[in-house]
């Protein structure tokens, strides 16, 4: 992915109520010729979906990021599951010693993974 079609795309992620194809562009400072490529790579590589929409009459496109399944291998670390999932507790990620004992583990797995 080059490195506007990966601009594009964290930009259309981050906002889950969909952007216009009509301000993309302008969002992006490039042309419209631009932009559609960049379009069609992004709904060709199924990471964004395309829905028609009309914005004051005129005819544009609602583009929308695709979410996608987690894969459940990444939320374990030495068999634990990733803390977070179901935590109750006051989030502080900085600071969280649930979180760094998780991360600990999914480092010694790497580690240990790579010296295999
Ligand atoms: S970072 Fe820590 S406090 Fe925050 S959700 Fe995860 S486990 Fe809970």
């Amino acid at each position: 992915m080059s490195e506007i079609e990966e601009e594009a795309f964290k930009l259309i992620q981050s906002k889950p109520e969909g952007v216009l194809q009509s301000e993309l562009w302008k969002l992006l400072e490039i042309d419209s010729r631009k932009c559609s490529r960049i379009v069609k790579k992004l709904t060709d590589s199924d990471q964004v979906e395309r829905i028609e929409y009309k914005s004051e009459g005129v005819k544009t496109y609602l583009l929308k990021a695709k979410k996608r399944a987690v894969e459940p291998e990444l939320l374990l670390a030495g068999g634990e599951l990733l803390p977070c999932i179901g935590c109750e507790e006051e989030c502080s990620v900085e600071d969280c010693p649930h979180l760094m004992d998780w991360m600990y583990q999914l480092a010694i797995e790497e580690f240990s993974d790579k010296s295999e």
